[in-house]
């Protein structure tokens, strides 16, 4: 499915590269992202990483140089005038935000890395696999096949970064033998586990515990305990005097109750509200998430409204969710034939 002989040709065949990835990003978004950028800066290739949101203080180490800069009108000529744009972790132009515009009126050759569904066709050539765990682990074959030495500790770091938090620290469906293998791989290039897992995970702070707290001791249930879900308000986050970014995770706890079979986190944006979803099992949040304009995956997925007020949005969410939870019920799955 994925071509990497024409993603070799591609490198080889252009100087000026910028990557982007997604609004939000994630440990797979960003540590794709860079690995890829520290791959073709080895090639001595020119390369810029332009995101539409700053990087979140957990990931900052994985960018020790600071590469990656925020999007500003003032990149618009790097944008316009480079040979390659990379789009990283997503599948849908909408994602870049206030980048749309500059990404569509780019000439260069823009290519999509991704394992999203449903890819949307906003680029010339895609490198997508829905098997794929996570977009490090596509990134990790592109980069393996086109020279294996090539990977150094800074990009394995980089890499284990992207596979663990999209995997769920390799405990969610798509963590496979080949996942493994690769991590064996990084690991053999000096990674290691517990440094990452801990400045990813274990640097909190006590605000965002505080606000997961509030968020968790006001936790409810729907349709028979079988979707559990969480409120984050704009009233909230002030009073732990946490930020957007600390929000960020608070959705798994939501599975972790027994009957639960899908867990949304609601959460109230400075412009919009935001639902991620989960969930157990073959239920496909991607597809409940497209009805709304969202996406994602099988098990994970997210929208954001930004004409709907917060109880407007719980009230719709969780009546789609308990329809088509019903017909999961039914015909063992929700996914449409
Ligand atoms: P999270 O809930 O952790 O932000 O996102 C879960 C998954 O859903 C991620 O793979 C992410 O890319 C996708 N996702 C989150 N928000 C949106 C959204 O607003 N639109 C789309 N299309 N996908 C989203
Ligand atoms: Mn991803």
């Amino acid at each position: 499915m994925i071509n990497f002989k024409s993603f070799k040709y591609i490198v080889d065949s252009n100087k000026k590269f910028v990557i982007t990835t997604h609004i939000n990003p994630d440990g797979d978004a960003l540590g794709s992202q860079l690995a890829l950028a520290y791959f073709l800066k080895r090639l001595e290739k020119n390369v810029h990483l332009i995101n539409h949101s700053p990087t979140p203080g957990n990931y900052q180490f994985l960018d020790e140089d600071d590469l990656i800069h925020q999007y500003d009108k003032k990149l618009d000529d790097v944008i316009l005038n480079a040979d390659v744009l990379i789009a990283v972790d997503f599948n849908e132009i909408t994602r870049i935000k206030s980048m749309v515009e500059v990404f569509s009126k780019s000439k260069a050759y823009k290519i999509c890395i991704d394992h999203h569904t449903n890819p949307k066709n906003f680029v010339d050539e895609f490198f997508c696999d829905t098997e794929y765990s996570a977009s490090g682990e596509i990134v990790y074959e592109l980069i393996k096949r086109y020279d294996r030495n090539l990977i150094d500790k800074r990009i394995a770091d980089a890499l284990y970064a992207a596979i663990m938090t999209d995997t769920g620290s390799f405990r969610f469906e798509r963590t496979s033998p080949r996942v493994h293998r690769i991590i064996a791989e990084l690991l053999e290039k000096g990674t290691n586990p517990t440094e990452i897992f801990n400045k990813i995970y274990n640097e909190l702070s006590i605000a965002k515990l505080k606000l997961l707290g509030n968020g968790i001791s006001n936790i409810r249930t729907a349709f028979e305990g079988k979707i559990a879900y969480v409120i984050i308000t704009r009233e909230m986050l002030k009073e732990s005097e946490a930020n957007e970014e600390d929000v960020d995770g608070f959705v798994n706890f939501c599975l972790s109750i027994k009957s639960a079979q899908i867990g949304i986190l609601f959460f109230e944006l400075k412009d919009g509200i935001k639902a991620s979803l989960r969930s157990k099992d073959t239920f496909a949040v991607s597809q409940l998430a497209e009805k709304f304009g969202g996406g994602g995956h099988i098990n994970a997925a997210g929208i954001r409204f930004y004409d709907k007020k917060l109880d407007e949005v719980i009230t719709i969410l969780l009546e789609q969710a308990e329809k088509d939870l019903i017909e999961f019920e039914k015909r063992g799955t929700n996914v449409k034939v």
